[in-house]
């Protein structure tokens, strides 16, 4: 049963964030808000009052509107453990599988490292509702710039386990840029040569391509299947080591 709306902004260059309300209570999180002023306005042209402020990680953009919005409706920040010195104002600090209550939809935390040191995402179970910031990306994975390969491949291992139906609401749109990288290395794959062509034909509209589903992504995110041979192929490497497959991935990706 879908206990949450969400309501998605585009904001900068290529952030999503998200409001996400719990119907029965009426209270609302906001996911990542990297800015502040197009937040409030879209609450006041919804009439929600905010509650809660969801972090994932430190970036700035993606807690620079912390502080502003947490002095204009004196909301909660809940962010990751393993970076509470990191996030502006935070007054809640989670880790791996702890529970957070938004009313009475309830996420479970993952810890996802890799990204950054602290890098959480929430997963609303009943709702089908992922909220994984920079680790999981529609087609793609976030950079590396305080974790290894190692931890990453297991930060995605844990999202990858979540179900079908799942909508992966990710913080940026990158998924055509994403796309070309895959096919460098998975052009066999037919699934994404057809998520190819579905994914021009949205952004031709001008349309966003998030969420997409977990299981569009096993099938189609060369970050989820370093442990395919086609992957492995790709990348020049024998199937033997995910880690070692994953690591090349990257790696390819950073210079593309
Ligand atoms: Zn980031
Ligand atoms: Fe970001």
């Amino acid at each position: 049963m879908n206990r949450i709306d969400v309501e998605q902004i585009p904001v900068l260059k290529d952030n999503y964030v998200y409001l996400v309300r719990d119907r029965s209570t009426g209270k609302v999180g906001v996911v990542d808000p990297a800015v502040s002023e197009p937040i409030l306005e879209r609450l006041a042209g919804l009439g929600w009052r905010l509650t809660h402020i969801l972090n994932t990680h430190h970036h700035g953009d993606h807690v620079g509107g912390n502080l502003a919005i947490k002095a204009a409706t004196g909301c909660t920040v809940v962010g990751p453990k393993a970076d509470r010195d990191r996030i502006p104002g935070i007054d809640i600090a989670l880790g791996d599988g702890e529970r957070f209550r938004l009313g009475e939809a309830e996420a479970e935390i993952f810890d996802v490292p890799g990204h950054t040191r602290g890098h959480i995402a929430y997963w609303f179970r009943d709702s089908d509702a992922l909220f994984c910031g920079d680790t999981l990306f529609a087609c793609g994975c976030g950079r590396l710039f305080e974790g290894t390969p190692q931890q990453m491949w297991t930060s995605l291992g844990k999202l990858r386990r979540l179900p079908d139906p799942t909508r992966v609401y990710c913080a940026h749109e990158y998924t055509q840029s994403n796309i070309r990288f895959a096919l460098s290395v998975d052009g066999g794959n037919a699934a994404l040569r057809e998520r190819s062509r579905q994914v021009d034909a949205l952004r031709a509209e001008g349309r966003p391509t998030v969420p997409s589903t977990m299981a569009e992504e096993r099938a189609t995110n060369p970050f989820l299947r370093a442990d395919q041979p086609d992957l492995a192929r790709g990348v020049g490497l024998a199937a033997s080591d995910p880690v070692a497959v994953f690591a090349a991935v990257r790696k390819a990706k950073d210079v593309f």
